[in-house]
């Protein structure tokens, strides 16, 4: 018998519904991850969000109470900006479209961020940021039209406001694209692997697993990078999407939430022949079900979604 925690030595997690929503822990989050520091386990906060430099979300989980520094935080700009270094070498000169986050790793990649196409950069970086306008998309394109690498650190189409959904990165750099016909020559945040790579590369980690709350983004980017995946559903990741979701999405591990961490592992894998003690046995045993074919009828997952609500506030 093994739990989860004991079975590997980095967690690489999604922050928004995972540690926190907006501004505020995920319940039991932070307790959970103080009890795996102090079995030994490291984590990296890994974010898609580029806005935001390292130190300014370290500084957010600091103030939950758990220990981060800047250098557990792993941003898709930071993870943009090193794909750049690899493909143009230290110097290139690199025009950052996005909010400040963008910048400050571009600068620590030594690399240099310009402000227009006139500086003739070799690469055009674009990580959200709100107070992107036309000026600067007109920018990128005319840099992307003059031969630059277009890079985007994420192509997450909506972002989670308090007044609700609002366009994210993804529709930026789609109208960069519609514009030059040029597709992103590189994409850095999750599902795809960059972010992950320099995650593990900076830890060290050689046996981590991927802990996050979307199906297409979080658990996408560890089956294409080759590492387990456990899905906590305290954010956008439903009954109903979890049992349809295609093999390349399908978690390694199921769970409500961290307090997981400290479960045998192999009672959260779908299917798994034993029950967990958190009540989501059912849902385990309909994901078995479902991704081999089965049909779960609708009341079948009315009845699993309410066990998921009961296992969240148990
Ligand atoms: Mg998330």
């Amino acid at each position: 018998m093994t739990v989860l925690l004991a079975r590997h030595d980095v967690l690489l997690l999604d922050l928004d519904g995972v540690v926190y929503v907006g501004p505020d822990p995920v319940p039991h989050a932070v307790a959970a991850l103080t009890g795996a520091h102090a079995r030994g386990l490291r984590t990296a906060f890994v974010t898609n969000n580029a806005a935001r430099p390292a130190a300014q979300v370290a500084e957010h989980l600091r103030s939950f109470g758990l220990e981060v520094s800047a250098a557990d935080v792993v941003t898709s700009a930071q993870a943009a900006a090193r794909e750049v270094l690899r493909l143009l070498g230290p110097g290139a000169r690199v025009l950052a479209v996005g909010g400040p986050g963008v910048g400050v790793a571009l600068e620590d990649e030594g690399l240099v961020p310009v402000g227009s196409a006139a500086d003739a950069p070799a690469a055009v970086v674009m990580g959200f940021g709100p107070e992107v306008g036309w000026g600067r998309l007109a920018e990128a394109a005319y840099a992307v039209g003059a031969g630059a690498l277009l890079v985007a650190t994420n192509l997450d189409t909506s972002i989670p406001t308090p007044r609700g959904i609002a366009p994210g990165n993804g529709t930026l750099v789609s109208a960069v694209v519609a514009a030059t016909g040029h597709d992103p020559d590189v994409v850095a945040g999750k599902p795809w692997p960059p972010l992950l790579l320099a995650s593990i590369e900076r830890t060290g980690a050689t046996h981590p697993l991927v802990v996050g709350d979307r199906l297409d983004t979080d658990i996408e980017a560890g089956h294409r990078a080759g590492i387990d995946t456990l899905l906590v559903l305290t954010g956008v990741c439903g009954v109903d999407e979890l049992l349809d979701a295609d093999p390349a999405r399908r978690p390694t591990y199921v769970a409500a939430d961290l307090r997981a961490l400290s479960l045998e592992a192999d009672l959260l894998v779908p299917g798994a022949a034993g029950a967990a003690p958190d009540g989501l046995q059912p849902l385990r045993v309909a994901c078995a079900r479902a991704w081999t074919g089965t049909t779960v009828l609708q009341q079948e997952r009315a009845e699993l979604t309410a066990a998921v609500a009961a296992a969240l506030r148990a």
